[in-house]
């Protein structure tokens, strides 16, 4: 009986929220995507006592945040310094010289990375655990714990704090332009939602129209590697690959901002993933396996390159010319032990399991007296310190003494888009003719840059500016 009564409140709430459209709103500034980016960049604004509307249009928050596998790409941080790494700032950029990055994005990581200390210290202030020192530029959440929902938890609780409102099921459609003017935006809302939200059900009975007039609009929308029209378009050489990235990855802020003309990079730079792991129809990042001291091997059961090389665009390529196009991640107990993310990937049954190397060879396919061989130089190279074969310097960590032995199959994947909306250091975008667009902003990856610390970074970088205006 009491059941029935819910179920009836429930009905009736949905149907009263069918009945009545949705009301324009007005605010000061609308923040299109709930990630990284978007929340600091609202939360920022609201701790100013500032008017602020987020719009999500998934079910739940967090986009490809939530999905950011291990670490914090971070130099002389205060946990860093603590534990005794010595690397610098100017050092890390001399290394990255190297790998051939751009001036701009030299500069746009030499900015991030000076802050990252003031950004790491805000996130462990709200609770993120970010002290656990993997190399002297990563870290990751204490215990091993996967990075994104962690963050994603810390944005959540802020934001409830502080009082940032989230319109989730609520897709921005266009740019409100008037006049040559950016005034806001207009949004779909899925009918019901209200009453579903927090369900994380989406409902599917037409769409209610409204706007949202603001001073602002910071686009937050994330990359778009899944939407293969743009990566045929902007990344026209990694088309037709897998992707690990969110469902809501579609380049809105490139589609929303095409009437403006804004300026997209084209080719558009793309992040690999050398260690995507496709299983039931999910995409999943085995990233930690390599960086708790994993190997890669082909077919043959040989390794072919520094398994860590942290260009993972050259190492993909790598990938992508072994026999059949196939490799396999190889770790031992210790790194399982060492992740929780790890274990729960076990728990899944996403990887082959055994209690020698022999056996595991067996199970995965490759020639066991090479696995074992392989395995048993590459020991060698972790008690010497010296990777003879490839060179490897960074997470050399497992020497395969501890069974049982673990593989997992992997192949190259894009991770995310970073190629994206160019803007000016403030954030702000530019567009085909040169000119700024003063009221619009895009951070994270619908900018030029990616991963969670540029999340952080630029929008952080986008509320100050609106504060200073
Ligand atoms: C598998 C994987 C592993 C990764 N591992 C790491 C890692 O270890 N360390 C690291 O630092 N980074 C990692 N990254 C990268 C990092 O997760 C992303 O670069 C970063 O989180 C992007 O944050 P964002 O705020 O820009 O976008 P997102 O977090 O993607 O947020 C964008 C949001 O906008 C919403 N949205 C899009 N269009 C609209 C619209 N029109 N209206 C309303 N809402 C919209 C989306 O639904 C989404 O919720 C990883 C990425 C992947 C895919």
């Amino acid at each position: 009986m009491k059941s029935k009564m819910i179920v009836g409140f429930v009905m009736t709430a949905l149907c009263v929220n069918l009945a009545f459209a949705v009301e324009d709103i007005h605010t000061g500034t609308v923040v299109v995507g709930s990630g990284i980016s978007g929340m600091k960049a609202a939360i920022d604004l609201k701790t100013a006592k500032k008017d602020v509307v987020v719009v999500e249009k998934m079910p739940f928050m967090g986009g490809t945040t939530n999905l950011a596998a291990q670490y914090f790409v971070v130099v002389e941080t205060e946990p860093q310094t603590k534990a005794g790494k010595t690397l610098t700032v100017a050092d890390y950029l001399k290394r990255k010289e190297k790998t051939g990055l751009s001036k701009e994005a030299l500069l746009r990581e030499a900015e991030q990375l000076y802050a990252a200390d003031g950004i790491v210290k805000w996130l462990n202030d709200n609770g993120a655990e970010l002290t656990r020192v993997v190399s002297d530029y990563q870290i990751g959440i204490a215990g091993g714990t996967s990075l994104g929902p962690r963050l994603m938890q810390v944005m959540s609780k802020k934001a409830k704090e502080v009082g940032v409102p989230v319109k989730l099921n609520t897709k921005a459609v266009a740019l409100i332009i008037e006049d040559g003017k950016v005034k806001g935006i207009e949004v779909e809302q899925g009918k019901g939602i209200e009453v579903e939200q927090g369900k994380g059900i989406e409902v599917e009975q037409g769409k209610e129209k409204y706007k949202i007039f603001a001073d602002n609009v910071v686009l937050a929308t994330g990359g778009f590697a899944n939407n293969p029209a743009l990566m045929e378009r902007y990344a026209p050489e990694w088309k037709g690959l897998p992707t690990t990235t969110a469902k809501g990855s579609t380049g809105d802020a490139i589609i929303l901002g095409q009437p403006l003309k804004v300026l997209v990079e084209e080719p558009a730079e793309v992040y690999l993933n050398p260690s995507m792991h496709s299983q039931d129809g999910n995409n999943v990042s085995m990233s930690a396996a390599r960086l708790e001291g994993g190997i890669i091997v082909n077919l043959k059961g040989e390794r072919f390159c520094d398994d860590y090389t942290p260009n993972y665009t050259t190492m993909s390529r790598l990938m992508m010319k072994q026999p059949e196009g196939k490799s396999f991640v190889i770790i031992d107990d210790k790194s399982m032990k060492a992740s929780k993310r790890l274990q729960g990937f076990k728990q899944k049954g996403y990887f082959v399991e055994a209690p020698t190397v022999a056996e595991l060879a067996k199970k995965i396919g490759v020639p066991a007296e090479n696995l074992e061989k392989t395995i048993k130089r590459y020991s060698e190279f972790v008690k010497n310190g010296k990777d003879e074969d490839f060179g490897r310097k960074y997470n050399m960590k497992t020497d395969f003494t501890t069974p049982p032995y673990y593989a997992t199959s992997t192949t190259p994947g894009v991770q995310t888009t970073p190629g994206g909306v160019k803007t000016n250091s403030f954030m702000q975008a530019r567009t085909t003719d040169g000119k700024i667009i003063p009221n619009v902003y895009v951070v994270g990856e619908a900018s030029k840059g990616t991963a969670t610390v540029y999340g952080m970074w630029s929008g952080t970088k986008a509320a100050e500016h609106i504060l200073s205006k």
